[in-house]
């Protein structure tokens, strides 16, 4: 009898974590045959973007090759990105692969599956706002946080040899905003010991800029009112309430006519689906998020499930649907994984609860803020300062565990602490 195939489509924060559990656990076994598939052929973790965008951490070094993971894991990694979806034939249709200069490397392939996971995440919001797509810088990407530094090593570069300030105006004071704001003048303190002699701290000039009344609007209003401390001590504006209405080659146009200029500009206010998801036939709400039932399966399929980002699931009971968060994504893949079990055993999918563990977000070397939701008194406390970046570090880590392991994930921590010694402290091109 032939063994039953499972395809998943993405290999992020949820994907990988979930191709890992099903090889240990069914692929290893001779159980099931498990594919991944991603346009990529590294995973970098997406929540350290913001540190590729300013080379705080080197990329290549941090990533996972998905091939070498496939062979310790027991599933197969076919390269490629999902385009359409024959529900009939039960097939994943890919898009011709191509290399990065364009040049075909294999054609249009229909991958056979018996389940299927989508987990393709998510993308900036635009909001339809004129000019961003145009002008604006974006953190969806590993290329594209690449394409920030760039972009950031040449403006100082400039910068230092004019003497003149470098200003950064960001959209958007969520997780990623923030981050990337503090990360900005980390990268800047560095450069200076790399040669930008004349750039100073002092003549950084970045600006947040957010619609609603305080950034992290989506953490609790402690964690907030910390963010805003912290950066407007290392000189970051922090403006809210304030809607960008355009942006331009060099400047954002609010709403009420006030321009904004910047050397550069990022875009990083909202999430959408990829528009894709909207065109497979499946139920999407109106950020093409496909809707699923509490067990994960999309909503009126029994083989077809969605986690992470790209999934739309209101718990019944509560307002607020589950928020496109790295621990979702996570919580998504292990139930997803225990499902598939269940299913192959010709048992129930059991239904998927949410557990917030609260959120960590980084304020770059200097600190860290957030609100973790406990059991150990039965309530939330606020961390700030050295234990929350030591719990911060330790989110990476445990990621890292669920894919190698801890022995391992202990000796590629020893390993990045000795290369540290012999290697720039910023990735410097
Ligand atoms: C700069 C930044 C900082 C963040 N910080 C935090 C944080 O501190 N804490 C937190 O909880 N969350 C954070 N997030 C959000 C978090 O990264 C996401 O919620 C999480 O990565 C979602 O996981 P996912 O598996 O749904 O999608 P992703 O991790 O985005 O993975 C999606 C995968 O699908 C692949 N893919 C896309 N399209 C296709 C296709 N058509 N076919 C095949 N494969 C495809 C992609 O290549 C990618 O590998 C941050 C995000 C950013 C950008």
């Amino acid at each position: 009898m032939s063994k039953p195939r499972i395809v998943v489509v993405g290999g992020g924060a949820g994907g990988l974590p979930l191709v890992t559990q099903l090889g240990r656990k069914l692929g290893k076994y001779g159980r099931a045959d498990i594919t991944l598939v991603d346009p990529s052929n590294m995973h970098v973790w997406k929540p350290r973007f913001h540190e590729v965008a300013t080379g705080a951490i080197d990329a290549d070094l941090d990533a996972v090759d998905y091939r070498a993971h496939a062979r310790l894991n027991h599933y197969r990694f076919e390269p490629g990105t999902m385009t359409r979806l024959d529900e009939t034939e039960q097939e994943v249709v890919l898009a011709p692969y191509c290399d990065k200069h364009g040049e075909q490397v294999l054609p249009e392939r229909r991958l056979p599956y018996d389940y299927l996971v989508i987990a393709v995440g998510s993308q900036s919001n635009d909001f339809g706002t004129p000019g961003v797509r145009e002008h604006c810088l974006f953190m969806d990407t590993r290329v594209q946080a690449e394409r920030f530094r760039e972009r950031f090593l040449n403006t100082c570069l400039h910068a230092n040899y004019r003497d003149e300030p470098v200003s950064v105006a960001i959209v958007g004071g969520g997780a990623t905003g923030v981050e990337l704001a503090a990360e900005i003048h980390h990268a800047v303190s560095m450069l200076k010991l790399y040669g930008h002699d004349q750039l100073d701290r002092k003549q950084l000039n970045v600006t947040v800029v957010e619609a609603m009344s305080r950034i992290l609007p989506g953490l609790p209003e402690r964690v907030s009112e910390g963010a805003r401390k912290r950066l407007e001590a290392l000189g970051v504006k922090v403006r809210t309430d304030v809607m960008v209405g355009e942006a331009t080659a060099h400047a954002l146009v609010t709403k009420d006519g006030e321009t904004l200029a910047a050397d550069l500009l990022v875009w990083a206010a909202g999430v959408k689906a990829p528009a894709f998801l909207g065109e497979l036939g499946l139920p999407v709400n109106r950020i093409n998020q496909i809707e699923v039932e509490p067990t994960l399966l999309a909503r009126g399929r029994d083989n077809i499930f969605v986690i992470g980002d790209c999934a739309f699931f209101k718990p019944e009971g509560e307002d607020k649907p589950i928020p496109p968060r790295a621990q979702s994504a996570q919580q998504m893949a292990h139930q997803t994984a225990r499902n598939l079990n269940r299913l192959l055993m010709h048992r129930e999918a059991k239904p998927f609860e949410y557990k917030d563990r609260g959120s960590l977000v980084s304020l770059s070397g200097y600190s860290s803020v957030g609100m973790l939701m406990g059991n150990l008194k039965g309530g939330n406390f606020f961390v700030e300062g050295w234990l929350a970046r030591l719990m911060y570090v330790g989110l990476y880590r445990m990621h890292q565990a669920a894919l190698y392991g801890w022995p391992r994930t202990i000796l590629l921590l020893t390993a990045g602490r000795f290369s540290r010694l012999v290697r720039p402290r910023l990735k410097l091109h």
